[in-house]
């Protein structure tokens, strides 16, 4: 058995690792010249997307012994909407970083990895067909699923943020639910460290806004941040992601070509998070190609969980500012502490009441 993956990132390290445990040593290709060459930015694992799964970081080490470690938890939330804010208090989930950083995610999986990346390749799948019995397409975006008219994609968002340097609580994270800053999305404050945090804004290509619109936005979203946390925050390393592409794959594998992360269609719609999802599908993969199950079988939950969030998405697009403003006022204190320690699935529940209406439109 000859296995290639092609992307050492989330989903190809988490492949590997597993594959070598089990001895199956893998080719990984990597473009870049070493694993997270990226920008560096804050992302998070939030429980309330991931349950009845409430602890990821204890759940990869205990059911599949992949050990991470986040910069933070998040104990505190708040929520900021046009004229209302809320505090909630409850261990919530992680922040981990990503990219060029010693303790990126990729770098910490790196290290769980014997075998050597093979980086700057540029093999394409083609090739890979050729010589490997199995491939695994882990490169982080659609573009190849797209190629093989394996992948619906149901929406394209725009991402712009920075690093901001300041004084920040390392376990506080703040979202903003504001159609003036973010419309049809949301924007947050991330820590990295204690002097460190990203603030970004997530928006739907749909809303399609001209450069002017959005620096007016990010100027906004700025101002606001700098009052929250009642400070002058200093913006470094901007960055700007478009045509950041969500959606499905049709068939998760095809012989013996296994679609993952991103290419599976990891992203959750609702709020674009996909990293613990890229990190299943990995380890998925490699549990089908050592013969303990079918890739189809595992990921089905997943396929479940993206079209719940689908229909979450879509019944975010049609709240405006009062309705936000409303949310956020119910969400202070006890009611928002209560929803997000639940161990109900949010999501689903969520997704089952917004059905009726999002087909409706
Ligand atoms: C700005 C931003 C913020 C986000 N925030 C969150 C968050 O807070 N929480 C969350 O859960 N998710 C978040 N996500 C989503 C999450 O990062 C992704 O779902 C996840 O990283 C995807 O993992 P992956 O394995 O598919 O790809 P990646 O981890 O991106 O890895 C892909 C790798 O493949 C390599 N590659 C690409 N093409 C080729 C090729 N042809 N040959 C060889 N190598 C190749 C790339 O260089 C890269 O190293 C965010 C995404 C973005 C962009």
């Amino acid at each position: 058995m000859k296995v290639a993956i092609m992307g050492a990132g989330l989903s190809g390290l988490s492949c590997a690792i597993m594959l070598e445990r089990n001895g199956i040593t893998p080719t990984i290709f990597e473009k870049r010249s070493r694993t997270g060459d990226r920008f560096v930015n804050g992302e998070a694992f939030m429980s309330f997307l991931t349950k009845p799964i409430d602890d990821v970081v204890r759940y990869l080490a205990e059911e599949f012994q992949l050990y991470i470690q986040p910069v933070s938890p998040i104990n505190r939330l708040s929520f900021h909407s046009e004229n209302e804010n809320a505090i909630i208090d409850a261990q919530t989930g992680f922040i981990n970083i990503r990219g060029r950083h010693r303790l990126s995610l990729e770098n910490q999986l790196t290290d769980q990895l014997q075998t050597d990346i093979q980086f700057h390749a540029s093999k394409s799948y083609e090739s890979m067909l050729r010589e490997y019995t199995h491939v695994i397409l882990a490169p982080g975006d659609a573009s190849y699923a797209e190629k093989l008219r394996n992948f619906t994609e149901k929406l394209s968002v725009s991402l712009k943020g920075a690093i901001v340097e300041g004084e920040f609580d390392n376990d506080h994270v703040r979202v903003w639910l504001n159609n003036d800053i973010a419309p049809n999305g949301y924007a947050y404050l991330l820590p990295l460290s204690s002097s460190k945090a990203n603030l970004v804004m997530a928006y739907p290509d749909a809303v399609s806004a001209s450069k002017e619109q959005t620096e007016k936005q990010w100027a906004l979203l700025l101002n606001s941040a700098c009052a929250q946390v009642n400070q002058h925050l200093h913006v470094t390393d901007q960055f700007q992601i478009t045509n950041y592409k969500i959606g499905l794959c049709h068939a998760p594998r095809i012989g013996n070509t296994f679609f993952t992360g991103n290419c599976f269609g990891a992203i959750m719609p609702f709020l674009g998070f996909g990293q613990f999802e890229s990190i299943l599908t990995g380890i998925y993969a490699a549990y089908d190609i050592c013969g303990y199950g079918k890739y189809e079988d595992y990921t089905r939950p997943l396929r479940k969980s993206f079209h719940d969030s689908f229909i979450l998405r879509r019944g975010m697009e049609t709240l405006n500012n009062d309705a936000f403003n409303f949310i956020v006022k119910q969400l202070d204190g006890r009611i928002g502490e209560r929803l997000f320690s639940t161990d109900r699935n949010i999501v689903r529940a969520g997704s089952f009441l917004l059905r009726p209406f999002v087909w409706m439109k």
